[in-house]
């Protein structure tokens, strides 16, 4: 089949700003629907997303903790310091309910240890280091308000409450209040499937000898990584070459998983067919740029033959390996942890103090390879010397990425910068 001369979509370019494309995303992503659901041991749990809420199984604490060693007191009894107080007993962490003393009154005290249940008639424990112990009676030094080192039964969690909600990105203190819960096992959402179409002529496979023009393809292995990191299961299509009947074919398959993300083949150029093959297909385009560096010729859109049900995303990504990256990170990461059952959550950057000032051509906001450095409250950026969107070895060394503004063409050194960290 001869090639179109000219790209339809080229004639009507759908270019946004980063913000409005973002938002673009981030309404689709809140339209889809979630996938199945599975169980997994709590420790297996970890990086995935709740399907169901947990509810606390009990009042958290379940008794009135106390959070020091020392002497559980009634705080009245301390308004004169240094005061005398007798000494009734002793509370251990998980002592027998039998052996707790009932209640303590005026001018008594327990001998209290962290985690242990404070008793009924105490209202404070004093710490150890303000207090000594004389055969039954204890020299107190220090006086307490009401409440202190002590945490009210069910302040942490009510029993019945939800712990936990659905959607919510397991991390290590989730799993460790489903622990605390009592769950040996989570209900999770399945991790959706994407398919991964790289394109391109020149593009060979990792294990083959590259000719002396030939390019290996490792576009596919950062976003395997990036769908892996975001809650997906990547599934790496077969190279497509920049011929439009194959191409198609391709295509076709990777719409069978939950998501299709292309790379390669959506610039201007003559053979990039990405946007031309979609088109033919009757895929509706959302965007097809943004008003990005690197990452510009990025496309967001949704294909398919049969019902709104049986429709899928795509994206395709610009080719150049930073670009595929950087894009994959600020587009396609949402509409992926919206199919992985994920609340949404808004892109932030944090910031950091620039070291060399930066110059860019205004009217793009760029994404700029770089290493953030130094220590404690000391963090400093710097740009990563790069050849462009191409430099893998340059983005490689960097650990994050400077947000510089459309609107700045200089950023003096000094200067607190936005920056995403990867
Ligand atoms: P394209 O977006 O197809 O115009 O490609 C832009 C640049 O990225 C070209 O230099 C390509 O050779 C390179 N490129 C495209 N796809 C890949 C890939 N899968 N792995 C590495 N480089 C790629
Ligand atoms: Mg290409």
């Amino acid at each position: 089949m001869p090639l179109q001369p000219v790209n339809p979509i080229a004639l009507n370019p759908m270019v946004l700003s980063f913000e409005e494309a973002r938002h673009v995303v981030e309404q689709h992503a809140a339209l889809v629907q979630t996938g199945e659901i599975e169980s997994v041991d709590l420790i297996c749990a970890a990086g995935r997303v709740l399907s169901e809420p947990i509810p606390a199984d009990r009042d958290i604490p379940p008794f009135p903790r106390s959070t020091r060693d020392g002497y559980a007191v009634r705080a009245g009894d301390l308004s004169q310091v240094p005061a005398l107080l007798d000494v009734i007993g002793e509370i251990k962490a998980g002592e027998r309910v039998e052996s707790i003393p009932l209640r303590i009154g005026n001018g008594q005290a327990v001998s209290i240890m962290t985690g242990a249940p404070v008793p009924v008639g105490a209202d404070a424990v004093v710490m150890v280091e303000f207090t000594s112990q004389q055969g039954n009676r204890v020299e107190i030094a220090k006086s307490v308000s009401p409440g202190e080192n002590v945490v009210p039964r069910g302040a942490e969690a009510r029993e019945g409450g939800t712990l936990i909600d659905r959607g919510q990105h397991l991390n290590d203190a989730a799993i460790a209040l489903a622990a605390s819960a009592g769950c040996s096992s989570l209900r999770v959402y399945k991790r959706p499937k994407v398919a991964v179409l790289t394109t391109g002529d020149e593009i060979v496979d990792v294990d083959a000898h590259p000719g002396p023009t030939q390019i290996r393809n490792s576009n596919s292995y950062s976003l395997a990584v990036q769908i892996q990191q975001a809650g997906g299961k990547p599934a790496l299509l077969p190279i497509a070459p920049d011929e439009p009947e194959r191409l198609r074919r391709l295509i076709e398959e990777g719409l069978k998983s939950e998501l299709l993300v292309l790379t390669g083949g959506v610039s201007m150029g003559r053979y990039d067919l990405v946007e031309q093959v979609l088109g033919e297909m009757q895929a509706e385009f959302f965007f097809t740029g943004a008003k990005i560096q690197p990452g510009r010729p990025v496309v967001f859109g949704r294909c398919g033959t049969g019902t709104e049900q049986t429709k899928r995303y795509f994206f395709g990504l610009p080719g150049n390996p930073v670009s595929t990256m950087v894009t994959f990170e600020l587009f396609v990461r949402p509409m992926l942890e919206a199919l992985a059952g994920m609340l949404p959550r808004k892109l932030w950057f944090v910031h950091a103090r620039l070291q060399s000032e930066i110059r860019v051509k205004p009217g793009l906001k760029r994404f700029l390879p770089a290493i953030v450095s130094g220590q404690f409250e000391n963090s400093q950026v710097e740009l990563v010397p790069w050849q462009g969107s191409g430099d893998v070895a340059a983005t490689a060394r960097a650990n994050c990425y400077i947000v510089v503004p459309e609107d700045r063409g200089q950023i003096p050194a000094g200067e607190f910068v936005p920056i995403l960290v990867r």
